[in-house]
């Protein structure tokens, strides 16, 4: 699975898929930048739109057109008002466009912003509109006084013409600085619907680099997807194969395991639940089907042994090859082996186990011949050395007594030649004998080699041992031997030593101190006990 993602060049982070969300993140965050930025333009040329449009340029230039008008409209009453009979018949009228006059041309009328625009190339218009209001407000108080109209309209007659040029001269320059405004403001826009203009080419840009980029990524995601199927197939694949193989293994372990000679099973550490046993163990147990619980320690014969046995496996997680007595009501000697294992998450004993019975036997036998002399059955120069250097160095301990009793047949090569090797033997099995029976259990006899033997008696001082000695050599004396049809009889010498810290402290030295307290009986005429 690893390798497969490894050669996979979608999951190197080097690879061009790596920087896909990294581009279309960025293009995405400029799109929307764009579009910001375009509703910001929009914004700005609505305002230019809007300080174009100028309501208050109109409702101005209206306003003095109208002013102008009205003050063509009062001319033409006032000259009418003159051709009139009677001029008193026009008064209403003449006082009528007055009022309309005046009020026209105040410069409070105006707008602000008119009347700065104004002032730039007319500097005194308002001083020519105040003038012309206030003459205008002087004749329609005159007539509202109950001046004679005649008179006043002759006035206005005579006025009227120099003032509507001055109001034509307001009105041309009025409309010209509107048109140069107007012109500013256009061109403003121009400018503005030119960025605009360059922000929404940028941001159609931006859109179809995002769309093109986007279908990319798609196709991208596409190829990615159809990679991920067939590795998800490959693994499933796998993993199938994997799952058979194992179910194949498990089926095999399970079959091997119920072949195998030797006990296995496995049981829950906590509860005892047995989770697999095999056939050779049931057999053992003497059951037909697996028991749903197993102890460790109930299989072990003794009770002590199975607490240390669990004691340790809990200790160390494990126990190799512990030597038991297993099944306390058939017991076996087993070697039993048990591992602490995991299986699906809970603890549990894995235990494994031989017969050593018939190993053991062979041990013991084994163990008996390397220890034992074969004619005699009793303990050859090796055990003796090995058993009694331990019954040595135990009394050396307690500070007991301890003897060593050398003993040998005189002329025994006699007896050989006489009656033949066989007899021979038989007076070796005899001496054995009667060293056995006159001897306590604790006492340690070891055949040296040929007729000799040696006897390690613990607890024993030299009266002790100089009693048992002459003890042992009557007995020999007093034994007959049938070989051949001959009664034989034979004697043997003893040398003693007794054990002694300063001189005699090792068995090496007191088996050379009583072979030589042997020699000295030899010399003395055999069939006698002898010390040093
Ligand atoms: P001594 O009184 O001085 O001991 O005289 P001896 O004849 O006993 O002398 P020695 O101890 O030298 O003789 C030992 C003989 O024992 C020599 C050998 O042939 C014989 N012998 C040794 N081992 C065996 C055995 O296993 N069986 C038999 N039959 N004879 C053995
Ligand atoms: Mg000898
Ligand atoms: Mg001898």
């Amino acid at each position: 699975m690893k390798s497969i993602l490894n050669k996979s060049s979608l999951f190197n982070p080097g690879h061009k898929y790596g920087r896909l969300g990294w581009l279309t993140e960025c293009l995405l965050l400029i799109v929307i930048a764009l579009a910001i930025a375009t509703l910001f333009a929009l914004r700005i040329t609505q305002q230019e739109m809007h300080a174009l449009a100028q309501p208050h340029q109109l409702s101005d230039r209206w306003h003095i057109t109208n002013a102008t008008l009205g003050l063509y409209d009062l001319g033409h009453a006032a000259r009418t008002t003159q051709q009139q009979p009677r001029p008193d018949n026009a008064y209403d009228d003449l006082r009528i466009k007055l009022d309309v006059a005046a009020s026209m041309l105040n410069p409070g009328e105006f707008n602000n912003n008119f009347m700065q625009m104004l002032s730039s190339s007319q500097p005194d218009t308002k001083q020519v509109l105040t003038d012309l209001n206030q003459r205008l407000v002087a004749w329609s108080e005159a007539l509202l006084g109950g001046a004679d109209a005649g008179p006043i309209a002759r006035q206005i007659t005579e006025q009227v013409d120099d003032m509507t040029e001055q109001m034509r001269q307001i009105v041309l320059a009025v409309h010209i600085a509107t048109v140069m405004e107007q012109d500013q403001m256009r061109l403003n826009l121009h400018d503005k619907f030119a960025l605009l203009n360059w922000i929404l080419c940028a941001l159609l840009a931006g859109i179809i680099l995002l769309v093109v980029k986007l279908i990319k990524d798609r196709q991208v995601m596409k190829r990615l997807f159809k990679h991920m199927h067939s590795l998800n197939k490959r693994l499933e694949g796998r993993v199938e194969r994997r799952t058979r193989q194992l179910a194949e293994s498990k089926a095999l372990l399970m079959f091997i395991l119920d072949a195998s000679p030797s006990e296995a099973a496995l049981v829950n550490a906590d509860t005892g639940d047995v989770l697999f046993i095999n056939k050779t163990m049931l057999d053992r147990l003497e059951l037909q089907v697996a028991p749903d619980q197993l102890f460790l320690k109930d299989l072990l014969a003794d009770p002590q042994k199975g607490l240390e046995f669990i004691d340790e496996v809990e200790t160390y997680g494990r126990v190799d090859n512990w030597e038991a007595l297993l099944m306390p009501h058939k017991p076996y000697w087993c070697s039993v082996s048990v591992k602490l294992v995991e299986i699906e998450g809970k603890l549990a004993h894995l235990l494994w186990g031989f017969d050593i019975t018939e190993h053991r036997k062979l041990m013991h036998l084994l163990e008996q011949q390397a220890n034992t002399d074969a004619l005699t059955q009793l303990y050859n120069r090796r055990a003796f050395y090995q058993l009694g250097g331990q019954v040595l160095d135990s009394c050396k301990r307690y500070g007991h007594p301890c003897s060593l009793l050398m003993v040998d047949i005189d002329l025994f090569k006699q007896i050989n030649d006489a009656y033949g090797h066989a007899a021979g033997d038989l007076a070796i099995c005899s001496l054995s004998q009667t060293l056995r029976a006159s001897l306590r259990d604790a006492d340690i006899i070891g055949r040296m080699g040929g007729e000799e033997f040696a006897v390690l008696m613990p607890h024993t001082d030299l009266q002790q041992a100089l009693e048992s000695a002459e003890r042992l050599r009557r007995a020999v004396e007093e034994k007959t031997i049938s070989a051949e049809q001959h009664q034989v009889r034979m004697s043997i010498s003893i040398g003693v030593a007794v054990f002694d810290a300063d001189r005699l402290a090792t068995l090496e030295l007191m088996l050379l101190n009583a072979d030589k307290a042997l020699y000295r009986a030899k010399i003395a005429g055999r069939n006698r006990v002898e010390i040093l």
